[in-house]
């Protein structure tokens, strides 16, 4: 069936400026890391980037390498893209990257120039593009020099290929370099990709606060921890779910040792009027630097919880307090 929008789809949805820059941003974005490969229903993941954009989601985040197996997740992407999307292109804010292992042999990997040009054209070919609106490099490459890896970015873009640059996973000193370099050569450097969540905090470290000072948006990957800071394990371990299918760093052990903070944390959800999950998004969501949070979900129902997150956003101090006196013991 023919893909119609919904009219609605801007009316909920909060967009933040990401830095000093000319874009905004949904409040909570979607990434494709998980539940678009090859291994998954293609059929639930369009429903899913349908439900995203009904939900005023103007940004999809991809990477060169997920899936299972490498490359699916943009390969199905460029299947939905063409059969709902194309009309509403210029609606849409679509990022990629290179920076984790893709390829064999010495080219496919890290942070070359090789390596990320290679890449950029593989990627807008599976995905049926013409240009993403953001390129990143996916984490840094402590033994190319910083500034090969930034001009390559700079000239993906000069080609057209990307409208805006980002990085991923830098620590601040390296950030700061990067974003002197990405200045010298005016390339647009909009966006920093960093973990964070109350389970993961490294970027209240000096990250944000170099962000601030380069005018560079924050957005914050697995802000669920990946599916910890929500209901789903508060009665166990279900099949489905990723700490049980083991694919990445969440398992079982990680979810049980967690569990007993998780569990209160979700009382203080409660008392919030909201779910635990939407408490997860709204706690990042508080931080000004941060202009979206991105977020990962496995069903449409997943999504639109998540996205109710935008109903409260307002924390006391004695709240923010208490979840610190729980994550932090
Ligand atoms: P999340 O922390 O949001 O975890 C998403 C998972 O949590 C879902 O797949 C689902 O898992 C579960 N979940 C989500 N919502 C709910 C809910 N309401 N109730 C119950 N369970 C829920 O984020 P991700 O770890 O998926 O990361 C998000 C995106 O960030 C990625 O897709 C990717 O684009 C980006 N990313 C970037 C990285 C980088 O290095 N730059 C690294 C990692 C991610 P389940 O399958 O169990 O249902």
């Amino acid at each position: 069936k023919n893909y119609q929008a919904s009219e609605n789809r801007y009316q909920q949805m909060r967009y933040n400026r990401s830095g000093n820059s000319g874009v905004l941003l949904p409040a909570i974005s979607l990434g494709l890391w998980h539940n678009f490969g090859f291994v998954d229903s293609i059929q639930n993941g369009r429903d899913i980037l349908r439900c995203a954009f009904d939900l005023g989601i103007t940004h999809f985040d991809l990477a060169n390498n997920y899936g299972p197996p490498y490359g699916s997740a943009e390969e199905n992407f460029g299947t939905i893209f063409n059969k709902d999307f194309k009309p509403y292109r210029d609606e849409l804010f679509i990022a990629s990257k290179a920076g984790y292992d893709m390829w064999p042999g010495p080219y496919g990997n890290w942070g070359s120039r090789k390596y990320l040009t290679a890449s950029i054209d593989q990627s807008l070919k599976r995905m049926n593009l013409e240009y993403v609106d953001i390129f990143y490099h996916h984490r840094p490459d402590p033994n190319t020099p910083l500034e090969e890896t930034m001009v390559a970015l700079s000239d993906i873009v000069r080609q057209g290929k990307a409208l805006y640059v980002g990085i991923s996973n830098y620590q601040p000193e390296e950030t700061k370099i990067a974003a002197r370099l990405l200045k010298e050569l005016k390339v647009p450097f909009i966006l920093h990709q960093a973990r964070y969540s109350m389970f993961d905090r490294w970027v209240e470290n000096g990250l944000l606060e170099t962000l601030k000072k380069s005018g560079t948006g924050c957005i914050a990957f697995s802000p669920l921890a990946q599916g910890m800071l929500t209901d789903k394990y508060l009665k166990g371990i279900p099949e489905n779910s990723r700490a049980a299918k083991d694919l990445t760093h969440l398992n079982i052990e990680t979810v049980k040792s967690n569990i007993e903070k998780v569990q209160l944390l979700a009382a203080i959800a409660q008392e919030r009027g909201q779910k635990l999950s939407q408490m997860a998004i709204a706690w990042i969501l508080r931080q000004p630097q941060v202009a979206s949070v991105l977020i990962g979900a496995s069903s449409t129902k997943q999504l639109k919880e998540n996205v109710e997150a935008l109903n409260n956003l307002n924390f006391s101090e004695a709240t923010l307090k208490l979840i610190d006196e729980i994550v932090l013991n």
